[in-house]
């Protein structure tokens, strides 16, 4: 099978923190065959969507990445809408609004393939992509086969779905959307726009989004304000000064200085609240000893 890829490559452009390595080999399918073909011949892999959501090691990767970006086909059946795992969220938010549907106002902020947005179950202005799935077609590792499971199988909660579990990949999935006045959803996504313009960084400060999830019954970003995180600043990594949970690349950062002004974070918090932050970004690559450090403490709770 010809399916598009490239050896050595520089991951540092895929990812919104613009951040990471040499990747080995990466492949880019552009349909569901070719995704499957790679899923079962590859012996080891990472699937990346966006790469809006990960903490590239600059230290690169020895192995395979599959990034779904090109399989990025949608279809909208009434108030159904089928979508690719590699569809973009701002894409599907602006087709939904085309076609007079309400649900998925909330992914026209952020970067996230629908493929990601199921693994974290990503969401925001109190929509998330949970609300509206009604069934996703996965890659089972177990059963070696393509099944389908419907919400209540998916074990969605904040920021957590079934795929975290390893076992399964989101090929795609099916959406129930509702019939509402084209105005009124331009309106809510504008509002979504107009909250983030003012409070987070836009793509030109690169960043990947919240770095730390909320504790139950708290907000992350709250308790790094009150612990005073947003003077933070790393000659290279930054806290931004309008939101405490966000960090930015001041252009040349390493995936090291991020990790270490995630640590100051999540130890500030920690001596202050005796709370112990659980990261949302996720670390992917090969880890030198000062990484490695870090990510056994920060991730101890997370991450397969
Ligand atoms: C400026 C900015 C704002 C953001 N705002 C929000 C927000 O408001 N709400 C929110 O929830 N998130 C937000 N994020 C974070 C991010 O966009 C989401 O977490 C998004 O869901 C990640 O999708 P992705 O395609 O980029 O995933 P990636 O970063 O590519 O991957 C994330 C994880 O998902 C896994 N994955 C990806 N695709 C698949 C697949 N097909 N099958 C199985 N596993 C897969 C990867 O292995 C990885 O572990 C923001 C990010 C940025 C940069």
């Amino acid at each position: 099978m010809d399916i598009e890829f490239k050896e050595n490559f520089e991951i540092k452009n895929l990812t919104s923190f613009k951040i990471g390595g040499t990747v080995k080999k990466i492949f880019f399918p552009k349909t569901q065959t070719e995704f499957l073909h790679l899923i079962k011949t590859e012996k080891d892999y990472i699937i990346l969507g966006s790469c809006s959501n990960v903490l590239f090691s600059s230290q690169g990767y020895d192995g395979t990445i599959i990034c779904t970006t090109k399989m990025n086909r949608m279809e909208f059946r009434g108030t159904k809408v089928v979508a690719e795992c590699g569809v973009k969220g701002p894409l599907l938010a602006q087709k939904a609004l085309d076609a007079g549907l309400t649900g998925f106002e909330f992914m026209i902020g952020f970067p996230g393939s629908v493929g990601g947005n199921i693994f974290m179950n990503a969401g925001a202005h109190s929509q998330s992509i949970s609300d509206t799935l009604s069934l996703a077609c996965l890659y089972d590792k177990e059963k070696d086969d393509v099944v389908y499971l419907d919400n209540s199988m998916m074990e969605f909660g904040y920021r957590h779905s079934i795929l975290q579990s390893g076992r399964y990949i989101a090929l795609g999935a099916e959406f129930d959307l509702r019939k509402e006045n084209k105005k009124t959803i331009k309106e809510l996504m504008d509002r979504n726009l107009e909250f983030r313009k003012n409070i987070q960084p836009p793509l030109n400060y690169p960043n990947a989004g919240s770095v730390f999830k909320n504790p139950e019954h708290d907000s992350a970003g709250r308790l790094l304000d009150k612990a005073g995180v947003k003077d933070f600043d790393l000659p290279r990594a930054a806290v931004w000064q309008k939101h405490a949970n966000f960090i930015i690349n001041k252009g040349d950062a390493t995936s090291e200085d991020i990790l270490e002004l995630m640590y100051l974070m999540y130890k500030k918090v920690k001596n202050m609240y005796t709370i112990e932050l659980v990261p949302e970004i996720r670390f992917i690559g090969k880890m030198n000893k000062h990484e490695e450090e870090i990510c056994q403490e920060l991730y101890k709770k997370t991450q397969k």
